[in-house]
C-alpha cells in the first residue's frame, strides 16, 4: 500500500518546533559572517589585492592572473578558517536552480600524498560538462565543455564545509548558457545609458547602479504530507484535490499570527541567511493558509539576484531540518491564492540619488521625471518581451487568474503622477514656449515631492505599479529566477534612455534650450505611451475588454508568450546593447520551450500514475463495499422497502462508476495525445501541442477525481487532502 495519509498525519501530530539559538541579539554580529566580502578581504588580502578586487566590483576592471592568485589563496585561508574542505563554482544554469560542482582543495600527488591546492586558475575558471545542462543546441557534440568563469562583483560565501564562488557559465565558445551573464551585460547597459541621460542633470554622475528588492512568497507544507503526496513531492503542485469546507475566504491569515513550528524555521533560516549577507529583513503571513513572505533590503540588482537564489536553496535545506517542505511553486493549491515573487526596481547613483524618486528642487525633479517616463514609455513599447520574462508553465496558473495580475501589462503610476503627466500633456508646447510657460512648467514639476509623501493609493491588481520612489514588478512568480525579468527591465529600460538621448540631442542640435528638449521629447512619450497605463481594477473582466479595444497583448499561455524571445525587435535590442547574439537568444528560446513541454509532460505522467494506481482502485474498493450493502440489503428488506429506501446507495453506486468511466477514459486519450506530441520534432510546435492539446485534459480528469474525493469514504482515501495539507500546523 501507498503511504497512507493516516500515518503521515500521526507523524505531524507528534511535531514540535526546532528550538533554534540566535547566535547573537545583534545581527551585526554575525551579519555576513559566511562571506568573503569587505572586511573579511581587508582581514585576508593584501592592500594592493583588496583595491585591485574593489575595483573589479566597482568599476569592472580585470583582476590579473597573479593578483587572482593572491586572492584564491587568501580566499582559501579565510574559507579554512571557516571549517571548508572543498570549493564550487556557483552558477545558474537555465534549469532554473543553481548548480554546484565540488571541489577538494587539496590534489594528490605522487606517492599518496596530497597538497592543498587552489590556485587563481581554480577561482577563475573550471569546466563543468555543459552537455549535462539545458543549451539549447548551442553545444557542439563534439566539443561539451563550458567554463564557469568568477563573477567578483558577488562575494564568495562558505555553506557547510564548501566554499561557493558566484560564477558566470558560459559555452567553450563563449554564448552564455546561464541567467547571469545576459544580466551582468544588460546591467552595463543599463549604467552606460543612466550615466549619460544624467549628464543632462548633474556632471557627478558617473555610475549607475539598478537596484532589486524581491519579495519571495511561499507555503510551508508538512514533510511527511508531502511525501504522502506524488504530485507535491514530483511536481511541486497539487494536481488533484478538493477545496476545502474553509479556505481563504476568512482572510484571517492575512498578518494573522504565525504557528510556532513555523516561526522556528523562519529564525532559522533567517540567521542563515543573515550569515550569508543576505539582509533579510521582513516575514509576514500571506493571504492563504500556510502561506507566507520574506524580504530583504534592497541590494544592487546583480548582488539581490543571488540572494535570492541563494535563499531559495537555504529555506530548501533549512525546511528539512524543520520537517517542512518549502513550496516555491507558483500555485502549488487550486482555488487558494498562489505565489510571486515582487520585483521592486529602481536606478541609484553614485551620489547617492535613487533616480525614481522625486527630489527637491525642479531640476532633480524632471531628472526623475525623465527615469519615472522612460520607465513608462520602455514598458510600452516591450510589453511582450516583459511578458514573455515572466512566462512559465507555473506562472500559466497565476496570471490572468483573478488572483494575481493579469496576463495584460499595464502600469500604474498613481492618480498624482499620472495627473502631473497630463499636465506636461497639455503644457508642453511643441514649438516655442515663453519664459513665463517655461517657469509654470517648472514649478509645477517642482511640486512633485509634497504630492508623493500622501500618495497612499497602492494598487494590488498592476503587474507593473510605481510604490513611491521604484517601479514593483509584481507579476513575477514565485519560483522564477529574477535574473530572467530583471536582464529584460534593464535591457528596455537602457535602450529607451539611449533613443530619450538621441532625440534630446537631435532638439538641443537645432538650438532648442536643453530643458525645453527634455520637456517636449518626454510630452512625445508621454502621448505615445498612454495606452500602458491603467489605474483601475486589474482583475475586472472590464479591463479584459478595455485593453484589447486599446490593442494591449493578452498572451495566456507560455508557448505563445515566448514568441517575443524570438522576434526581430528582441533580436534586435538584445544584440545592440552587447547582451545576446541571436544565437544565444534562440538557444535560450528553445530552452524555455523545451522546459514547458517537460513540465507539462511530467505532470501529465504523474497524474495519470495517480489516477489509475490510487484513484480509481481506492474508488473501486469503495464502489464493492457499497455493492456488498446493497446485495444485504436486498436480502433483508421486501422488494418494496428497497425500493423506498435502497435507492440511495445504488445511486451512489452508479455515481463512482460513472467518475471512474471518464477518468479513465480521459486518462487514455491524454496518454495518446502525448505520444503524439512526443513524436513533434519542432520544439516550439511540441510545447504548443502540450498546451492545447494533453494540458487540456488536466481540468477535466482533476473535476472527476476531485468528486470522488467527496463520496469515497474518508478512511480508505490515499492522498493528504488539502484541509490537512494546509492547516496542519
Ligand atoms: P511595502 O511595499 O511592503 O510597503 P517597501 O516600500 O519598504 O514595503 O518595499 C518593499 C520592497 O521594496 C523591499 O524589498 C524593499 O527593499 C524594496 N525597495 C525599497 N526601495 C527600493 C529601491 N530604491 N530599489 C529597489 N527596491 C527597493
Ligand atoms: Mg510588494
Amino acid at each position: 500500500m501507498a503511504f497512507h495519509r493516516f500515518k503521515a498525519l500521526e507523524t505531524v501530530l507528534t511535531r514540535t518546533p526546532v528550538d533554534v539559538v540566535l547566535p547573537s541579539n545583534k545581527v551585526s554580529e554575525f551579519f555576513g559572517e559566511n562571506v568573503f566580502g569587505i572586511d573579511a578581504m581587508r582581514e585576508y588580502l593584501s592592500e594592493e589585492a583588496f583595491k585591485s578586487v574593489m575595483s573589479a566590483m566597482e568599476q569592472g576592471t580585470q583582476i590579473d592572473r597573479k593578483m587572482a592568485d593572491h586572492v584564491a589563496s587568501s580566499m582559501k585561508a579565510w574559507a579554512n578558517s571557516k571549517g571548508a574542505t572543498h570549493y564550487t563554482h556557483w552558477f545558474q544554469p537555465l534549469t532554473g536552480t543553481t548548480a554546484e560542482k565540488h571541489d577538494a582543495f587539496f590534489e594528490p600527488t605522487e606517492g599518496g600524498r596530497a597538497i592543498e591546492r587552489f590556485g587563481g586558475s581554480q577561482l577563475a575558471q573550471q569546466e563543468p560538462d555543459a552537455s549535462s545542462f539545458p543549451n539549447g543546441g548551442i553545444r557542439n557534440t563534439f566539443e561539451a565543455r563550458g567554463y564557469t568563469a568568477w563573477d567578483p562583483t558577488s562575494p564568495a560565501f562558505v555553506i557547510g564545509k564548501t566554499l561557493c564562488i558566484p560564477t558566470i557559465f558560459v559555452s567553450y565558445t563563449g554564448e552564455a548558457l546561464d541567467f547571469k551573464t545576459p544580466l551582468l551585460k544588460a546591467l552595463h547597459a543599463m549604467d552606460k545609458a543612466a550615466v549619460d541621460v544624467c549628464q543632462y542633470f548633474d556632471k557627478n554622475v558617473t555610475k549607475v547602479i539598478a537596484t532589486l528588492g524581491w519579495e519571495q512568497e511561499y507555503f510551508l507544507v508538512d514533510e511527511a504530507l508531502a511525501n504522502a503526496r506524488p504530485d507535491l513531492s514530483i511536481t511541486g503542485r497539487t494536481l488533484f484535490g478538493h477545496i476545502p469546507a474553509k479556505g481563504q475566504q476568512l482572510e484571517d491569515h492575512y498578518f494573522g499570527s504565525i504557528p510556532d513550528r513555523a516561526t522556528a524555521f523562519m529564525r532559522d533560516f533567517e540567521i542563515e541567511s543573515l550569515k550569508l549577507g543576505i539582509p533579510i529583513k521582513t516575514r509576514h503571513n500571506e493571504v492563504a493558509p500556510n502561506q507566507f513572505e520574506c524580504a530583504p533590503v534592497f541590494e544592487e540588482c546583480n548582488l539581490a539576484v543571488d540572494h535570492n537564489q541563494l535563499l531559495m536553496d537555504v529555506m530548501e535545506k533549512v525546511g528539512r531540518r524543520h520537517n517542512f517542505k518549502v513550496l516555491l511553486h507558483e500555485k502549488p493549491f487550486a482555488g487558494v491564492n498562489g505565489s510571486g515573487k515582487h520585483n521592486n526596481w529602481s536606478l541609484s547613483t553614485n551620489t547617492g540619488k535613487n533616480l525614481l524618486s522625486p527630489g527637491k528642487t525642479p531640476k532633480t525633479n524632471l531628472q526623475f521625471l525623465t527615469f519615472f517616463i522612460n520607465t513608462v514609455k520602455a514598458v510600452h513599447d516591450n510589453a511582450d518581451l516583459l511578458r514573455a520574462g515572466i512566462a512559465s508553465a507555473n506562472n500559466d496558473h497565476r496570471l490572468g487568474a483573478n488572483e494575481a495580475p493579469p496576463a495584460i501589462m499595464s502600469v500604474f503610476l498613481g492618480t498624482q503622477l499620472s495627473n502631473v503627466l497630463d499636465e506636461l500633456e497639455t503644457k508642453v508646447k511643441s514649438g516655442k514656449m515663453s519664459p513665463d510657460e517655461k517657469t509654470a512648467l517648472k514649478l509645477g514639476v517642482g511640486k512633485i515631492p509634497d504630492i508623493l509623501l500622501d500618495n497612499t493609493d497602492r494598487n494590488r491588481t498592476s503587474p507593473f505599479a510605481f510604490t513611491g520612489n521604484k517601479f514593483e514588478f509584481r507579476a513575477v512568480g514565485s519560483s522564477a529566477n529574477c535574473a530572467g525579468p530583471m536582464t529584460i527591465l534593464n535591457a528596455i529600460v537602457a535602450d529607451q534612455l539611449v533613443k530619450f538621448k538621441k532625440d534630446v540631442d537631435a532638439l538641443i542640435s537645432k538650438n532648442v534650450d536643453k530643458d525645453e528638449a527634455i520637456f517636449q521629447v518626454l510630452r512625445t512619450y508621454i502621448i505615445e505611451s498612454k495606452k500602458i497605463r491603467f489605474e483601475g481594477n486589474g482583475y475586472g473582466e472590464e479591463w479584459v475588454k478595455e485593453a484589447a479595444k486599446r490593442g494591449l497583448s493578452n498572451i495566456k499561455t507560455t508557448p505563445e508568450a515566448l514568441g517575443a524571445f524570438a522576434s526581430k525587435q528582441t533580436m534586435s535590442l538584445f544584440e545592440r546593447h552587447g547582451i545576446m547574439s541571436e544565437r544565444e537568444q534562440h538557444a535560450r528560446y528553445d530552452i524555455y520551450l523545451e522546459t514547458y513541454t517537460k513540465k507539462i509532460q511530467i505532470e501529465s505522467r504523474v497524474m495519470a500514475d495517480l489516477a489509475l494506481n490510487q484513484i480509481i482502485p481506492t474508488a473501486i474498493k469503495y464502489q464493492s463495499s457499497l455493492i456488498e450493502n446493497v446485495k444485504g440489503l436486498k436480502e433483508i428488506m421486501s422488494p418494496a422497502d428497497f425500493k423506498k429506501n435502497g435507492q440511495i446507495q445504488l445511486e451512489m453506486i452508479m455515481e463512482i462508476s460513472e467518475h471512474i468511466n471518464i477518468i479513465k477514459t480521459k486518462v487514455d486519450q491524454m496518454t495518446e495525445a502525448r505520444k503524439k506530441a512526443n513524436a513533434i520534432a519542432d520544439v516550439k510546435k511540441q510545447a504548443v501541442e502540450y498546451c492545447e492539446k494533453v494540458k487540456s485534459y488536466f481540468d477535466v480528469i482533476r473535476y472527476h477525481v476531485d468528486k470522488l474525493e467527496i463520496v469515497v469514504d474518508d478512511e480508505s482515501w490515499p492522498l493528504p487532502k488539502y484541509r490537512e495539507l494546509l492547516f496542519t500546523k
